[in-house]
Protein backbone atom coordinates (compact mmCIF):
# COMPACT_ATOMS: atom_id res chain seq x y z
CA UNK A 1 0.00 0.00 0.00
CA UNK A 2 1.71 3.18 -1.08
CA UNK A 3 1.06 6.69 -1.44
CA UNK A 4 -1.50 8.77 0.02
CA UNK A 5 -3.66 6.58 2.66
CA UNK A 6 -1.23 3.85 2.29
CA UNK A 7 -3.85 1.89 0.80
CA UNK A 8 -4.09 -1.73 1.65
CA UNK A 9 -5.43 -0.96 -1.53
CA UNK A 10 -6.06 -2.46 -4.50
CA UNK A 11 -6.65 -4.77 -6.93
CA UNK A 12 -3.96 -7.57 -7.35
CA UNK A 13 -5.77 -9.49 -9.87
CA UNK A 14 -8.37 -7.67 -11.85
CA UNK A 15 -5.88 -10.07 -14.10
CA UNK A 16 -5.03 -11.94 -15.70
CA UNK A 17 -2.00 -9.26 -16.10
CA UNK A 18 0.45 -6.98 -14.34
CA UNK A 19 -1.22 -7.69 -11.10
CA UNK A 20 -1.01 -11.26 -10.76
CA UNK A 21 2.56 -10.71 -11.33
CA UNK A 22 2.80 -7.91 -9.00
CA UNK A 23 1.03 -10.03 -6.25
CA UNK A 24 3.72 -13.19 -6.67
CA UNK A 25 6.64 -11.02 -6.69
CA UNK A 26 6.03 -8.78 -4.43
CA UNK A 27 2.78 -8.86 -2.48
CA UNK A 28 1.61 -5.59 -4.26
CA UNK A 29 -0.29 -3.07 -3.04
CA UNK A 30 -2.23 -5.28 -0.74
CA UNK A 31 0.30 -4.97 1.48
CA UNK A 32 0.89 -2.80 4.28
CA UNK A 33 3.78 -1.94 5.85
CA UNK A 34 4.02 -3.14 9.25
CA UNK A 35 3.37 -0.96 11.88
CA UNK A 36 1.62 1.21 9.37
CA UNK A 37 -1.72 -0.28 9.62
CA UNK A 38 -3.26 2.47 10.74
CA UNK A 39 -2.69 4.50 7.11
CA UNK A 40 -4.98 2.14 5.12
CA UNK A 41 -8.13 3.48 3.66
CA UNK A 42 -11.24 3.15 5.75
CA UNK A 43 -14.41 0.69 5.00
CA UNK A 44 -17.84 1.88 4.75
CA UNK A 45 -20.83 -0.69 5.85
CA UNK A 46 -21.61 -1.28 2.34
CA UNK A 47 -18.30 -2.58 1.19
CA UNK A 48 -18.32 -4.63 4.26
CA UNK A 49 -21.84 -5.94 3.63
CA UNK A 50 -19.92 -7.33 0.23
CA UNK A 51 -16.99 -8.97 1.24
CA UNK A 52 -18.95 -11.30 4.02
CA UNK A 53 -21.66 -11.85 1.47
CA UNK A 54 -19.09 -13.48 -0.70
CA UNK A 55 -16.09 -14.66 1.73
CA UNK A 56 -18.56 -15.17 5.32
CA UNK A 57 -18.60 -13.17 8.52
CA UNK A 58 -15.00 -13.95 9.33
CA UNK A 59 -12.41 -11.62 10.50
CA UNK A 60 -11.91 -9.60 7.27
CA UNK A 61 -12.41 -6.38 8.90
CA UNK A 62 -10.87 -4.93 12.59
CA UNK A 63 -11.51 -1.41 14.29
CA UNK A 64 -8.70 1.17 13.86
CA UNK A 65 -8.66 4.52 16.09
CA UNK A 66 -9.09 7.77 13.81
CA UNK A 67 -5.31 8.35 14.18
CA UNK A 68 -4.29 12.49 13.54
CA UNK A 69 -1.95 10.27 11.04
CA UNK A 70 -5.05 8.83 9.59
CA UNK A 71 -7.02 11.96 8.89
CA UNK A 72 -4.35 13.52 7.53
CA UNK A 73 -3.85 11.02 4.54
CA UNK A 74 -7.34 11.78 4.32
CA UNK A 75 -7.03 15.86 3.97
CA UNK A 76 -4.55 14.79 1.19
CA UNK A 77 -6.66 12.90 -0.94
CA UNK A 78 -9.47 15.37 -0.70
CA UNK A 79 -8.30 18.31 -0.41
CA UNK A 80 -10.63 21.38 0.51
CA UNK A 81 -12.56 19.33 2.36
CA UNK A 82 -10.72 18.95 5.58
CA UNK A 83 -13.78 19.80 7.05
CA UNK A 84 -15.90 17.06 6.19
CA UNK A 85 -12.72 14.51 6.56
CA UNK A 86 -13.16 15.51 10.40
CA UNK A 87 -17.01 15.31 10.97
CA UNK A 88 -17.03 11.88 9.57
CA UNK A 89 -13.68 10.35 10.78
CA UNK A 90 -13.41 12.44 14.54
CA UNK A 91 -10.45 11.79 16.28
CA UNK A 92 -10.45 9.63 19.16
CA UNK A 93 -13.29 7.50 17.04
CA UNK A 94 -12.83 4.47 15.08
CA UNK A 95 -13.47 3.20 11.54
CA UNK A 96 -12.63 0.25 9.90
CA UNK A 97 -9.96 -1.29 7.94
CA UNK A 98 -9.26 -4.22 5.83
CA UNK A 99 -7.56 -6.79 8.76
CA UNK A 100 -3.81 -8.03 8.04
CA UNK A 101 -1.07 -10.46 9.09
CA UNK A 102 1.84 -10.19 10.99
CA UNK A 103 3.64 -9.29 7.82
CA UNK A 104 0.91 -6.70 6.66
CA UNK A 105 -0.69 -8.55 4.28
CA UNK A 106 -4.50 -8.09 3.51
CA UNK A 107 -6.31 -10.96 5.05
CA UNK A 108 -8.22 -11.73 1.32
CA UNK A 109 -4.72 -11.55 -0.70
CA UNK A 110 -3.88 -15.16 -1.42
CA UNK A 111 -1.46 -16.68 -3.81
CA UNK A 112 -2.15 -14.68 -6.71
CA UNK A 113 -3.76 -12.03 -5.96
CA UNK A 114 -6.89 -11.05 -4.09
CA UNK A 115 -9.36 -13.62 -3.54
CA UNK A 116 -12.37 -11.75 -3.96
CA UNK A 117 -14.28 -10.94 -7.28
CA UNK A 118 -13.45 -7.57 -8.50
CA UNK A 119 -16.81 -6.61 -7.94
CA UNK A 120 -17.14 -7.22 -4.28
CA UNK A 121 -13.50 -5.55 -3.28
CA UNK A 122 -13.17 -2.22 -1.88
CA UNK A 123 -13.80 1.25 -3.88
CA UNK A 124 -10.62 1.93 -3.15
CA UNK A 125 -8.52 -1.36 -4.11
CA UNK A 126 -10.58 -0.87 -7.48
CA UNK A 127 -9.44 2.38 -8.26
CA UNK A 128 -5.56 2.04 -7.32
CA UNK A 129 -3.09 3.13 -8.92
CA UNK A 130 -5.27 5.98 -9.79
CA UNK A 131 -7.41 8.70 -8.12
CA UNK A 132 -8.91 12.09 -8.74
CA UNK A 133 -9.48 15.29 -7.82
CA UNK A 134 -12.60 16.98 -9.43
CA UNK A 135 -12.01 15.68 -12.80
CA UNK A 136 -8.47 15.34 -13.00
CA UNK A 137 -7.48 11.41 -13.22
CA UNK A 138 -3.80 11.21 -11.31
CA UNK A 139 -1.28 8.36 -9.79
CA UNK A 140 -1.29 7.74 -6.63
CA UNK A 141 1.61 4.72 -6.60
CA UNK A 142 5.62 5.14 -7.04
CA UNK A 143 5.91 1.86 -6.43
CA UNK A 144 3.03 0.06 -8.54
CA UNK A 145 4.25 -2.69 -11.25
CA UNK A 146 1.45 -1.41 -13.25
CA UNK A 147 2.66 2.47 -12.68
CA UNK A 148 6.21 1.15 -13.89
CA UNK A 149 5.95 -0.66 -16.99
CA UNK A 150 3.08 1.65 -18.37
CA UNK A 151 4.03 4.20 -21.09
CA UNK A 152 1.22 6.96 -20.51
CA UNK A 153 -2.12 7.33 -18.50
CA UNK A 154 -3.80 5.27 -21.14
CA UNK A 155 -2.03 2.13 -21.19
CA UNK A 156 -1.84 2.61 -17.78
CA UNK A 157 -5.93 2.00 -16.73
CA UNK A 158 -6.23 -0.54 -19.75
CA UNK A 159 -3.27 -2.60 -17.56
CA UNK A 160 -5.59 -2.68 -14.47
CA UNK A 161 -8.73 -2.96 -16.48
CA UNK A 162 -10.03 0.77 -15.88
CA UNK A 163 -11.12 3.43 -17.92
CA UNK A 164 -11.67 7.00 -17.48
CA UNK A 165 -15.56 7.03 -17.18
CA UNK A 166 -15.22 3.70 -14.74
CA UNK A 167 -12.23 5.70 -13.05
CA UNK A 168 -14.94 8.57 -11.97
CA UNK A 169 -17.84 6.56 -11.40
CA UNK A 170 -15.98 4.57 -8.60
CA UNK A 171 -14.44 7.44 -7.26
CA UNK A 172 -18.17 9.24 -7.11
CA UNK A 173 -19.48 5.73 -5.46
CA UNK A 174 -16.41 5.76 -2.91
CA UNK A 175 -17.02 9.50 -2.10
CA UNK A 176 -20.85 8.44 -1.32
CA UNK A 177 -20.02 5.08 0.52
CA UNK A 178 -17.69 6.98 2.96
CA UNK A 179 -20.27 9.75 3.32
CA UNK A 180 -18.59 12.96 1.72
CA UNK A 181 -21.15 14.55 -0.29
CA UNK A 182 -22.00 14.41 -4.03
CA UNK A 183 -19.32 16.98 -6.00
CA UNK A 184 -21.27 18.68 -9.29
CA UNK A 185 -18.61 17.86 -11.52
CA UNK A 186 -19.15 13.70 -10.28
CA UNK A 187 -21.07 11.17 -12.37
CA UNK A 188 -24.64 10.86 -11.31
CA UNK A 189 -24.64 7.37 -9.39
CA UNK A 190 -26.39 6.23 -6.55
CA UNK A 191 -25.50 3.67 -3.66
CA UNK A 192 -28.30 1.39 -3.27
CA UNK A 193 -27.07 0.27 0.47
CA UNK A 194 -28.39 -2.85 -0.35
CA UNK A 195 -25.60 -5.60 -1.09
CA UNK A 196 -25.76 -4.98 -4.79
CA UNK A 197 -22.36 -5.45 -6.95
CA UNK A 198 -21.70 -1.74 -7.77
S1 LIG B 1 0.43 -3.62 -10.28
FE1 LIG B 1 -0.12 -1.87 -9.01
S2 LIG B 1 -2.35 -1.97 -8.83
FE2 LIG B 1 -1.63 -3.97 -9.55
S3 LIG B 1 -1.36 -5.18 -7.67
FE3 LIG B 1 0.63 -4.25 -8.15
S4 LIG B 1 0.69 -2.35 -6.95
FE4 LIG B 1 -1.47 -3.03 -7.06
S1 LIG C 1 -9.47 -6.61 -0.52
FE1 LIG C 1 -8.36 -7.63 -2.15
S2 LIG C 1 -7.67 -5.99 -3.52
FE2 LIG C 1 -8.20 -5.05 -1.54
S3 LIG C 1 -6.31 -4.97 -0.36
FE3 LIG C 1 -7.34 -6.90 0.17
S4 LIG C 1 -6.50 -8.42 -1.21
FE4 LIG C 1 -6.01 -6.40 -2.06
Amino acid sequence: MEAAVRTAMSTVSRSPGVCARCAVLSGSCCTLVPGQEDLCFPLSDVEMDRIRDIAGARGWFVQEPNSASFVHHLDRLFPGEEEQIRILFPLRRHHFRLATGPDGRCALLGENGCTLPVEARPYYCRLFPVWLSGEKLFVLAGQCLAVKEATGTARLLDSVNLSRPAARDMHARLRLAWGLPPRPEMPNVTLRLQRNPQ
